[in-house]
């Protein structure tokens, strides 16, 4: 009996260990290990936060990869779709895993390498092309792939047999009968994946606290349609680069509507490349203008300019045009302009000046709060009950999204697709849970998921002192000190030296910068007594102390005060 117990306790269990996604939107990866071997799911990056000056992006904590080089036992990387919170965080992590196998499919991969290209000494990847019915044995886990509609073409979800049981991982999805420029989701094929019998599904959640079902695209193309039908001037579209299928449908309206296309943005321009040259998205000979400045050889209503910036980005395509700072084009009266996309939330502002930018320039706006011509690539709640019920899952843990939203897929298993609670696994990042056949729960352990920063070419080194250093920069500016101290008499030679940015203009606040210097000196020969020996950092942190409550009480502003004492 006793041995038994033992051998019960040492079985081993399947380790699912969110890297990033969950509780935040964004940054997705994933790692399932099974004694020595680790598969890796998605290695996303996502925006800073607005309180973050000079981040570039964040990406995932791969300290429990690179300890005792752990890394060694990854047998595949696995990539879902080519979004960059998906795949963005590549060329920061691949490196430093030791550049392990990769799987992804013809569109992923293309994607995966133009990016591994703005990065400088990036290792040659090995990547295996996969596709929909892909299967691949790494380890102990047989991997096979099956498609989901997105708004990017070549979309896999990932059905991995192990040995606790089948785990599913549906990437991002959406549930579209009448897609433009895809298959439709594959109902019966999704099925049969379920009748398999599904251990634990992972689920996407960034629609889950939507009602009803996501807007079909053909919808969406319905209302494009109308406007390319009763728009006579030039059309001018802003979209994400990335909604690959979006940007065919305005290819395909200005075909049939007589119109040339212009596109402008570095990446929009890049995407529309890469997928022309895997047969994914189709164009006529000579509806792609080459080059942009020829737009101005056509009529207006022989014109549609696609570009990046819908999101009010200052360095996009549209902001240029907005700005009259695009070599070629500039918006003209009667411009037709057509946003479409949601705006990320935290960018409603710079959306809104860009609006306003245009209609003091008499264009004429169209978005996607007036009319459907925006749909998100995420399920939401009709579908993710369907593809809970389509699964039925015996555990069942919500992914990718702010935590409110996995809470959100949670509730839908509970309350309308009859999963127990105690079969829901809602985690955070770093948490490792432990998956048998008919057990699973969080460890009491946790692997090291905090934020790493990327600023230019640094990973991880701005961290957070550095970051509250650039906060409080930010705030209030820099306030820096210079005194010179007798080392023998302790007293201070010439009046102390005052440098400021960012925290008030100097040569306006004279009477301030006069009582500052008075009191340097103040604090300064209190803390070296009558010329005794002194501890010198003691000396500083008085004078950076004594000032900045000084200039507080004065201003209410905190900037940051630097002491700098020289002594002579
Ligand atoms: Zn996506």
């Amino acid at each position: 009996m006793e041995t038994k117990e033992i051998k019960k306790q040492i079985e081993p269990y399947l380790k699912i260990i969110p890297l990033g996604g969950l509780g935040e939107v964004g940054r997705n990866m994933m790692l399932v290990e099974y004694k020595d071997s680790i598969l890796v799911i998605d290695m996303g990056f996502r925006m800073p936060e607005e309180d973050m000056p000079g981040i570039d992006y964040i990406i995932p904590n791969i300290a429990y990869l690179t300890k005792n080089k752990k890394y060694k036992n990854i047998v595949g990387v696995l990539f879902t779709h080519g979004h960059y919170d998906h795949i963005g965080a590549v060329p920061y992590i691949m490196a430093r895993i030791g550049n392990p196998p990769i799987y992804a499919s013809p569109l992923t991969r293309g994607i995966i390498l133009k990016r591994q290209e703005e990065l400088p000494t990036q290792p040659k990847l090995k990547i295996t092309e996969v596709k929909d019915g892909s299967k691949i044995d790494l380890g102990p886990f047989k991997v096979e792939f099956f498609k989901q509609t997105h708004t990017i073409p070549d979309n896999l979800g990932i059905f991995i047999e192990t040995p606790v049981g089948n785990v599913v991982h549906t990437s991002d999805f959406k549930f579209d009968k009448y897609p433009v420029n895809e298959t439709p989701t594959d109902f019966a094929r999704l099925k049969k994946i379920g009748e398999r019998g599904i251990t634990l599904l992972m689920s996407d959640s960034t629609g889950a606290e939507q009602e009803g079902h996501s807007l079909s695209e053909k919808e969406i193309n319905k209302n494009l349609g109308e406007i390319f039908k009763k728009t006579k001037g030039r059309i001018i579209v802003a979209t994400f680069s990335s909604l690959i299928n979006r940007l065919q449908q305005i290819i395909t309206l200005s075909e049939k509507h007589g119109r040339k296309v212009a596109i402008v943005g570095h990446s929009m321009k890049t995407n529309i490349w890469l997928t022309k040259e895997l047969g994914l998205l189709k164009a006529k000979k000579g509806t792609i203008i080459k080059k942009v400045s020829d737009v101005n050889n056509y009529k207006d209503d022989e014109v549609t300019i696609m570009c990046t910036g819908a999101q009010g980005e200052e360095t996009a395509g549209l902001m240029k045009i907005v700005l009259k700072e695009h070599p070629t084009i500039s918006i003209k009266p009667g411009d037709t302009m057509v946003f479409s996309s949601s705006v990320i939330p935290g960018n409603e502002r710079a959306v809104q000046s860009l609006k306003d930018d245009l209609l003091r320039q008499n264009a004429i706006i169209y978005h996607y709060g007036m009319m459907d011509i925006h749909a998100g690539g995420h399920a939401k709640q009709d579908e993710l009950k369907e593809m809970i019920n389509t699964m039925k899952p015996r555990f069942f843990m919500p992914v990718h999204g702010q935590y409110s939203m996995l809470v959100a897929n949670a509730r839908l298993a509970e309350e309308e697709c009859n999963i127990a609670k105690s079969d829901i696994i809602v985690a955070d990042n770093g948490n490792i849970i432990n998956l048998q056949k008919n057990k699973a729960y969080i460890d009491k352990k946790e692997v090291p998921a905090n934020y790493v920063m990327v600023d230019g070419l640094g990973i991880g080194d701005v961290g957070e002192i550095v970051l509250r250093d650039r906060q409080v920069l930010a705030e209030d500016g820099i306030f820096v000190v210079i005194a010179i101290v007798n080392k023998k008499t302790g007293k201070v030679q010439t009046s102390p030296d005052i440098i400021s940015r960012g925290f008030v203009y100097l040569k306006e606040s004279q009477e301030l910068l006069k009582e500052t210097r008075k009191r340097v000196v103040g604090a300064i020969e209190e803390a070296t007594g009558s010329g005794r020996i002194v501890n010198w950092t003691y000396m500083k942190d008085k004078v950076r102390d004594d000032i900045g409550e000084f200039l507080f009480k004065k201003t209410e502003r905190r900037p940051m005060v630097l002491p700098v004492i020289i002594e002579v």
